[in-house]
């Protein structure tokens, strides 16, 4: 078998254009998004520049707050306060990673809820336990999306979420468990990840450790979704699976890059026009 790839590039760009229309549904006014960054980031940077691009691409206008190093928490607080109550700005979104000293935590539940388009505000990562919230965390409904869009029957799929992070394997396995597939969650704790993986028939893997999962762990035909970014020995990004063990097994398989990163950005210029539009 060789895994059909799950084109993230391809779907984000379908999901555009459902986001240029529902952008003109919401009229001539101006739909803003602010993006708050701490210094330079190289790597960040570049996560701005397509954040960019693909917000101008369905009409959405971001504006870049860069806050010099040395900002402290209390100051980057203040400076989110200042967009809360600043009317034309739909939606926030803090760039990662925060220098060491800022709690994250602190940071995100500073965004006015109904602003806050990563939807990592405990508000909106506690709704998404009822169901499709109107914010949910961006990467966790790409995944959501890629997996739903191979067309396969998730009610009964025994799937499995390698990683428990607040903003990634958490949210992806309670929105997993919202289609009825049987969930598992594997972490630092679990004894035999391979036992786990292997009878996934959808696997999705968010660590940040390159070639965590090789072809050998995943059982054939699965639908293996890679959420992972890495940097490999020779510079280039790859993910958490290895790819060239992986894809004669799987059934499906997101590529990195090209996989969920263009998809959670799509998801993010979604939450945007929600949230403008909740605002209207
Ligand atoms: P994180 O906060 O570092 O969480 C990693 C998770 O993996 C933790 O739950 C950790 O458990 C678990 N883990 C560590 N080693 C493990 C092992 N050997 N076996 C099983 N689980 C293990 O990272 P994150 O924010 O969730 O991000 C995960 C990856 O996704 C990173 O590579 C990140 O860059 C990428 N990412 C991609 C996107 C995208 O749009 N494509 C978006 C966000 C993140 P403990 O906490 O118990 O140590």
């Amino acid at each position: 078998m060789t895994a059909k790839i799950l084109d993230g590039k391809a779907i984000a760009q379908e999901l555009r254009q459902l986001l240029r229309a529902a952008r003109q549904a919401l009229g001539p006014s101006e739909v803003r998004l602010a993006s708050v960054e701490i210094g330079q980031n190289p790597a960040a940077d570049v996560y701005v520049r397509n954040q960019r691009r693909a917000a101008a691409d369905v009409g959405i206008e971001m504006e870049v707050c860069n806050l010099p190093l040395g900002t402290t928490e209390a100051q980057l607080v203040t400076a989110i306060q200042a967009l809360n109550r600043r009317d034309e700005v739909a939606g926030i979104i803090v760039q990662r990673p925060l220098p060491i000293g800022i709690d994250p935590r602190n940071v995100q539940s500073a965004i006015d809820p109904h602003k806050d388009v990563e939807g990592m505000h405990p508000a909106n990562m506690g709704s998404i336990l009822y169901r499709e919230p109107l914010l949910p965390p961006c990467t966790a409904a790409a995944a959501q999306h890629l997996i739903v869009s191979t067309g396969m029957d998730l009610r009964g799929a025994e799937t499995v979420v390698v990683g428990h992070s607040e903003i990634v394997g958490k949210p992806i396995a309670v929105l997993l468990l919202h289609h009825l597939s049987t969930v598992t969650v594997c972490h630092v704790g679990t004894r035999n990840l391979s036992e786990h993986t292997r009878r996934a028939d959808i696997l999705v893997v968010a660590v940040g450790k390159a070639g965590l999962v090789h072809g050998d762990m995943v059982k054939p035909g699965a639908c293996v979704v890679d959420v992972g970014i890495n940097q490999g020995p020779d510079g280039r990004i790859v993910g958490d699976v290895h790819f060239p063990s992986t894809a004669p097994v799987a059934g499906w398989l997101t590529p990195v890059p090209g996989g969920v990163g263009p998809v959670t950005v799509a998801m993010l210029l979604r939450n945007t026009l929600r949230a403008a539009g909740a605002q209207v």
